[in-house]
């Protein structure tokens, strides 16, 4: 195989008993947008959901509707639908949406009505993210769930907001959000509506910030063994395994001679005579060209940069003489514990953040499953989790 990203089923379960204990105290929905996180969503999902997840957390309804039908029948909540999206297949498959404003609600509305089914839905206030969400005053927005309520047409489910800063968190904007959504927890309260479920954590707030626990959390990047932010902690220090290793083959093995330009442009020059491994990775596969003379790989027993530029397919490395040849194995980014770069390292290096490494992984790497995954043919999660529907 050219190159594979081998996922590792055992870390993801041990992620998510960190977060489990983390927050002992509230349901935990790991989220699994961007074909979770470019981990390959089904078969994350079905782990995760085999190791104890209440719910499951995606962006777009048709991920949302890609795990239904793959045969998960769990708690579910999508939250990023455009004007005339899916509300209906999702309220008929029983995914949980979200209500960012009275438009969008009556938008939920109106597609209960036509598939004839209660859609169940967390409305989003927007404390401070300046990004979806209802701002305040939050009564009217939420007078018009109430009414949807008291006629049967939705449930309302969840609350819930999001953090601007939770990889800070000391960060003094961290309080002010916690406290209008004090505020808009009031707010909902005040014109009737009960929502059973309140949510504002993100990794970082569940990994540091007790306190915004409520209901439940959403961690994403620390199930897949990643640290949010180094104010957080490094993955040693959190105890977070990652899940996504990269692994390719040397294409070639050659000597160059010293003084030799290396990759377009010529940007790395051999300092002396060496030998030279052809790697076949490049940015169509996500391998971020900022990572040109820097990317450090793990090839012919030690971490080297690659050797001038990130092309679209491959990327060379300078192996300063050392014994290699064509075909072997040689990892990208994996597991501190097992001698890798990490993904960590290559956001650093490229002015990025882990989530981008992992995220942007193209769909030329076959992802590979490791460790124990549950059968492909018994998907079906618990229902006991669900808190009502
Ligand atoms: C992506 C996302 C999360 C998870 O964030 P992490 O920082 O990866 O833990 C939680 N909630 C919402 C709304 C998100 O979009």
């Amino acid at each position: 195989m050219r190159a594979w990203a081998e996922i590792d089923h055992d870390a993801l379960r041990h992620n998510l008993g960190v977060l489990r204990s983390a927050a002992p105290d509230s349901l935990l929905m790991p989220v699994v947008k961007a074909d979770a996180y470019g981990h390959g969503l089904v078969s994350v999902a079905r782990t995760l959901r085999e190791s104890g997840a209440d719910w499951l957390g995606v962006a777009l309804p048709e991920e949302a509707l890609s795990l239904r039908s793959a045969g998960d029948s769990g708690p579910l909540l999508c939250w990023l639908a455009v004007p005339g999206e899916a509300f209906g297949d999702c309220i008929a498959a029983d995914i949980d949406v979200s209500a960012y404003d009275g438009r969008m609600l009556a938008e939920v509305v109106a597609a209960a009505r036509a598939v004839d089914r209660r859609a169940r839905v967390h409305l989003k206030v927007d404390t401070g993210l300046s990004r979806g969400g209802a701002m305040p005053p939050w009564e009217p927005f939420f007078e018009l769930a109430k009414q949807a309520a008291d006629d049967g047409t939705i449930e309302v489910v969840g609350l819930w907001s999001h953090f601007a800063y939770a990889d800070e968190p000391q960060h003094p904007t961290v309080a002010r959000q916690v406290e209008l959504f004090e505020s808009a927890i009031a707010a909902a309260t005040g014109v009737g509506l009960t929502p059973q479920i309140r949510h504002l954590a993100n990794s970082a707030a569940t990994l540091r910030l007790p306190h915004t626990h409520y209901d439940m959390v959403r961690p994403g990047i620390a199930v897949y063994g990643i640290s949010p932010g180094p104010a957080v902690g490094t993955e040693s220090e959190l105890d977070l395994h990652p899940v996504m290793t990269v692994k390719s083959r040397f294409v070639m093995v050659k000597d160059l001679p010293a003084g030799q330009g290396v990759s377009y442009g010529h940007q790395y020059v051999t300092p002396h005579d060496t030998t030279a491994g052809l790697i076949p990775l490049g940015y169509a596969d996500g391998i971020p060209r900022a990572a040109s003379g820097v990317g450090p790989v793990l090839a012919a027993g030690e971490i080297r940069p690659i050797a001038g530029r990130v092309c679209m397919d491959q990327v060379v490395v300078d192996l300063d003489s050392s014994q290699a040849e064509a075909g072997d194995e040689v990892v990208m980014f994996g597991d501190a514990r097992r001698g890798h770069p990490t993904a960590t390292q290559w956001a650093d290096l490229t002015g990025t953040i882990g989530y981008e490494i992992v995220t942007r992984l193209g769909p030329r790497v076959a992802r590979i499953d490791m460790g124990s995954t549950p059968k492909a043919t018994d998907p079906a999660p618990s229902e006991e989790a669900k808190l009502s529907g």
